[in-house]
């Protein structure tokens, strides 16, 4: 993540005085609402698979998920892409590529199959 970008999203809510709203708690539900939010763009839609007549509805609910993420990881002395990095490494554990290349399975099951 630009530290650019960070500072953009923390001074607009530093510029309102709204760190003072910003609880882990609150952050959390923000999070979730507006990835629900995205996922409603694809409700009832027939053609889900694809974004193109979608694109703006998606650029603007996955920057305000990415957003509330930032202001998260502000209000818990998170740094994104340390945490990011940690997580695609245990991945990385849980799904080696000689069991998990095109295969979707959950990673409980993938040694189960090899077996
Ligand atoms: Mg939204």
């Amino acid at each position: 993540m630009k530290q650019e970008t960070i500072d953009m999203v923390l001074k607009f809510r530093d510029d309102r005085n709204w760190r003072q709203f910003h609880n882990p708690k609150d952050l959390a539900i923000s999070v979730s609402l507006e990835a629900a939010e995205l996922l409603e763009v694809f409700q009832w839609s027939a053609d889900d698979l694809i974004c193109e007549n979608k694109r703006e509805k998606i650029k603007e609910e996955l920057a305000d998920v990415v957003n509330y993420c930032i202001l998260m990881a502000d209000a818990c002395g998170l740094d994104l892409d340390e945490i990011v990095q940690a997580k695609v490494k245990r991945n990385s554990e849980k799904y080696p590529v000689e069991l998990a290349y095109g295969n979707k399975s959950k990673y409980t099951e993938l040694k189960k199959e090899k077996a």
